[in-house]
C-alpha cells in the first residue's frame, strides 16, 4: 500500500495544492522515502482558512446542539478504535517511534482522549442559569472560541492533533490543522475517519508545511485562536503574534523534568519505570524526565542500576515489536544529540554508558546510542537545555530539600516523579515541585485532569474540563427576576 497522497483535505474534500512543491518523508531507520505528499504554502492555508471561516459564520456545526455535535464525535470515535494498528504502522513510519510504543500511545492514547472529552462534554456546563446576587438570574453560557490553528510537532503526532481537534469540535469550533512536515500522513488517515463520521465540509481541514506557513496560520485574521505544542522557542514567537492581535492562544512546550529516587525506593521499580518516563520514544518526548536526581548516599547504587538497565536496551529496527529505543526522527536531530553528548563529555560530565557512535550492530538510520552521564552538576547546560533524545543526566543531592531545590531550578516546569516507599513522602515532594504534572511512582498521564506546563513549559491545559474550556468563550446573559 502506497503512503503517497496528491491532495490537502480542504471543505470536507481532497483539494488539489496550488504548487507543485512537495514533501518527502523520509524513514529515519531506512533513510528511504516513505511517502511524497504535497507541500502547504499560504495559498493553501488561506484556502483552509476561507474554508474554515465559511464553516463557522455560516455552516452548521457551531449551531447544533453540543448532543449532536457529541454524536458525530462518537461515530469518529468508533471509526478510530477500528483503525488504531493502520495508525501506529504509519506513525512509526514517517518519525521511528518504535512500534511498542506506537501501539502503547501513538495511536491508543489519541483514542481514550476521545473518549475522555466526550465523556466531559456529556457533563459540561455549557449554558447554566446562575441565582445571581442582584436579585435576578444570569445565564452563563460557553460558547466556541471560532477558527482554531492547531499546529502539532512530529513526536506525538496524532496525540498533539487529538487534544485539540476534539475538544474544539465539541465545543463547535471548527480548525485549521497543519502537521510538522516530518509527519504529514497520520493526519490523512484521521481526515478519512472525520470526513466518514459526517463532520461537516469546512469543521476541519488539514494542510501540511513548514515552519513559514505555520507562521502565516498564526497571523491569519481569520484565525481566531491558536493552539501550539512544539519548542519553546517557537511558542515565544507565537505568542508574540498573538498578543498583538489579542488571538487566544495555548501553548504546550519544552521540558527538562527531573525524577526524584529517595533513599526508600525500591530501585528495580525506579529504574524500570525510568526507563519508560525518560526514555519513552526513544528520549523523543516532550514529559522525559531525564534529570535523575539521586542522594549522595545512594548515588553509586542508582547510576550503576540505570547503566546496566539504559545499557541492556535494544536499539534498532523500530518496527520490530522488541525494539525500545527507534533513531531519532532526522538527520538534525540525530546530530543535535550527539552534539549534546560532546558538550557534556566537555562539561567534565562522567559518561558511564553510551557516547557518540552508531550503536552496534547498526550501519544505518539516524541512531544514537541510549546514554547515561552521571557526576552530573544542575547548572550544566545538558541539565538545563531539552536534549529530546534518550541522554540521562543522574544529578546527586544532598536531602530532600536540597532534591527539591534542583527539581526546579529549572526553566522549565512540565512533568516530573518521585520514586519512594512512602506514599505520604512522595505526595510531600509532589506538592513541591513547580510543574504541571507529576508522578508517585508512576507517570501514567489522566485525559481527565489537566495537562500542561509551569515557567517555559507552556500556557493553558489540555484534557479534563479545563482542556475543553480553552475552546470556548465565556458569555454572560443577565436575565430580568422571574414574576410572580
Ligand atoms: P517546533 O517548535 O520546531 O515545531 C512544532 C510545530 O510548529 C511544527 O509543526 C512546525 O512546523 C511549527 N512551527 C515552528 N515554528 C513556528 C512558528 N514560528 N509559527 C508557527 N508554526 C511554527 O518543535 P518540534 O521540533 O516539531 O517538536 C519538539 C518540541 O515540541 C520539543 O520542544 C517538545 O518538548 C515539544 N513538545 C511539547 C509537548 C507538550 O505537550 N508540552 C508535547 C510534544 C512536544
Amino acid at each position: 500500500m502506497t503512503l503517497d497522497r496528491d491532495t490537502f483535505f480542504i471543505d470536507g474534500a481532497w483539494a488539489a495544492p496550488t504548487s507543485s512543491g512537495t514533501i518527502e518523508v523520509i524513514s529515519p531507520h531506512t533513510e528511504e522515502v516513505v511517502a511524497t505528499v504535497p507541500e502547504g504554502t499560504v495559498a493553501d492555508i488561506d484556502a483552509a482558512v476561507a474554508a474554515a471561516r465559511r464553516a463557522f459564520d455560516e455552516g452548521p456545526w457551531p449551531r447544533l446542539t453540543p448532543q449532536e455535535r457529541i454524536d458525530v464525535v462518537q461515530v469518529f470515535s468508533g471509526l478510530y478504535a477500528g483503525k488504531l494498528a493502520e495508525m501506529a504502522d504509519v506513525i512509526t513510519a514517517e518519525m521511528g517511534s518504535p512500534t511498542s510504543f506506537s501501539n502503547l500511545a501513538q495511536s491508543p492514547a489519541p483514542w481514550m482522549q476521545i473518549e475522555a472529552f466526550l465523556g466531559i462534554a456529556r457533563s459540561y456546563p455549557w449554558e447554566e442559569v446562575r441565582d445571581g446576587v442582584m436579585g435576578m438570574p444570569v445565564m452563563v453560557r460557553r460558547e466556541p472560541v471560532g477558527v482554531v490553528a492547531a499546529i502539532p510537532p512530529w513526536n506525538v503526532p496524532q496525540f498533539t492533533i487529538m487534544s485539540k481537534v476534539v475538544p474544539a469540535l465539541l465545543a463547535g469550533c471548527t480548525v485549521v490543522v497543519k502537521p510538522a512536515p516530518e509527519t504529514p500522513l497520520d493526519g490523512y488517515l484521521m481526515a478519512e475517519l472525520l470526513h466518514e463520521a459526517g463532520v461537516p465540509a469546512g469543521v476541519v481541514n488539514i494542510v501540511a508545511g513548514g515552519r513559514e506557513v505555520g507562521e502565516h496560520l498564526v497571523a491569519h485574521r481569520g484565525v481566531d485562536k491558536v493552539a501550539f505544542t512544539g519548542s519553546t522557542a517557537a511558542g515565544r514567537k507565537i505568542a508574540a503574534v498573538c498578543g498583538e492581535q489579542l488571538k487566544r492562544v495555548s501553548l504546550e512546550l519544552g521540558g527538562k523534568s527531573a525524577a526524584i529516587v529517595l533513599d526508600d525506593a525500591d530501585l528495580t521499580q525506579a529504574v524500570e519505570g525510568l526507563k519508560f518516563t525518560a526514555l519513552m520514544n526513544s528520549g523523543q518526548a516532550c514529559v522525559a524526565q531525564t534529570r535523575i536526581l539521586a542522594s549522595r548516599a545512594n548515588y553509586a547504587n542508582v547510576v550503576d542500576a540505570l547503566a546496566e538497565a539504559v545499557g541492556g536496551m535494544q536499539v534498532g529496527d523500530p518496527m520490530d515489536p522488541a525494539t525500545e529505543i527507534g533513531p531519532m526522527v532526522a538527520q538534525r536531530q540525530q546530530e543535535r544529540v550527539e552534539k549534546y553528548i560532546a558538550l557534556g563529555q566537555e562539561e567534565g560530565a562522567r559518561l558511564v554508558v553510551g557516547g557518540n557512535g552508531m550503536p552496534d550492530g547498526l550501519d544505518r538510520g539516524w541512531y544514537v546510542r541510549p546514554t547515561v552521564f552521571a557526576d552530573v552538576d544542575n547548572g550544566m547546560r545538558i541539565a538545563q537545555e531539552e536534549i529530546f533524545g534518550p541522554v540521562l543526566s543522574v544529578i546527586p543531592y544532598d536531602d530532600v530539600d536540597d532534591a527539591v531545590r534542583i527539581a526546579n531550578d529549572s526553566d522549565y516546569g512540565l512533568a516530573g516523579t518521585v520514586w519512594t516507599g512512602d506514599q505520604a513522602a512522595g505526595l510531600d515532594v509532589a506538592r513541591r515541585v513547580r510543574t504541571g504534572t507529576y508522578g508517585v511512582n508512576t507517570y501514567t498521564m489522566d485525559f481527565s485532569a489537566p495537562f500542561g506546563g509551569f515557567k517555559a513549559s507552556g500556557l493553558g491545559r489540555e484534557f479534563g474540563p479545563e482542556g475543553l474550556g480553552q475552546y470556548t468563550e465565556l458569555k454572560s446573559i443577565y436575565l430580568e427576576a422571574p414574576t410572580g
